[in-house]
């Protein structure tokens, strides 16, 4: 008997554009709680009586709240409830945990690759991505971020290792490890993807913050405008064991270079064309 069909020759496998349209609805987290590491559910019909995929009546379910109503402790009729009112839209965010363990993590933007690092981005004077130490022995590192999309509109923020996204994204997709916001079909806006115990890669930043754009995608070159036009193209930059890395200050840029007996920074093929750029060593 082939499992992947219900009695009604109904696959298991739902469309990609009816998987958005149902992640659109709930809010991109499950209708109980508002976690975004979820699973397409059926409620009513339940699968097994399903003729179709109608997004309707398909909910996004966690797994702590799909295993409360396994076992009985949740009732598919408070789902139902959930699924007309979805937490997210009372929230206006959905949640993810994000796991940077307890030995330093490693966080890369494109090509610019930070450990040890306090403050990987900041814009005058105000942190975009930082790391902070545990604050208990075996405690885990701690990361804080803000990212918006390329007309400054927040996408996601992290606060202390937990991620929202706002409902009123477009489209917030969790697949395996990787979060991917989209614009509108087929434009990424943000894309991280999280390799605990200690890794967090942003694949794909597109953002804009006090008028500075940074960019970057995949593993191509990390790249900063400032509204004066200054710009920053590195395609090789790696960080060790600075308070701060990529520094956007009022007439320029400030990066750790040199002198430091932990730093290292290549520029390769970088440009770097600004009225005042300040290299400076923690050292
Ligand atoms: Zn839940």
């Amino acid at each position: 008997m082939d499992t992947s069909k219900n009695r009604h020759g109904l696959s298991r496998t739902i469309r990609e554009s009816v998987k958005r349209e149902i992640r659109q609805r709930c809010g991109f987290g499950c209708v109980k709680c508002g976690c975004a590491v979820y699973q397409y559910e059926h409620v009513d019909p339940e699968f097994s009586d399903a003729k179709i995929h109608d997004p309707e009546r398909i909910v996004l379910l966690c797994g702590g709240c799909h295993d409360l109503v396994n076992r009985g402790l949740l009732s598919k009729e408070s789902i139902k409830q959930c699924s007309m009112n979805p937490k997210c839209f009372q929230t206006g965010f959905s949640f993810g945990p994000f796991d940077i363990g307890t030995c330093d993590p490693e966080i890369t933007l494109g090509t610019y690759k930070c450990k040890k690092v306090k403050t990987l981005i900041s814009v005058y004077g105000e942190p975009v991505l930082s790391v902070a130490p545990p604050e208990f022995e075996h405690g885990p590192f701690i990361i804080n971020a803000y990212m918006s999309d390329r007309e400054g509109n927040e996408l996601l923020r992290i606060e202390r290792n937990e991620w929202k996204s706002r409902s009123e994204n477009w489209d917030v997709e969790v697949v395996g490890n990787r979060i991917t916001i989209r614009k509108k079909l087929g434009d990424i806006a943000l894309a991280i993807r999280s390799e605990p115990p200690s890794k967090l890669v942003f694949e794909r930043v597109n953002m804009l913050f006090k008028g500075v754009k940074i960019s970057c995608k995949d593993s191509e070159h990390i790249t900063v405008v400032t509204p004066r036009g200054q710009f920053l193209y590195a395609n090789a930059m790696e960080v060790y064991d600075y308070d701060k890395g990529l520094n956007i200050i009022e007439n320029g840029f400030e990066l750790p270079s040199g002198g430091g007996k932990h730093s290292r920074i290549s520029f390769g093929r970088c440009i770097i064309d600004c009225n005042s750029v300040s290299i400076k060593s923690n050292q």
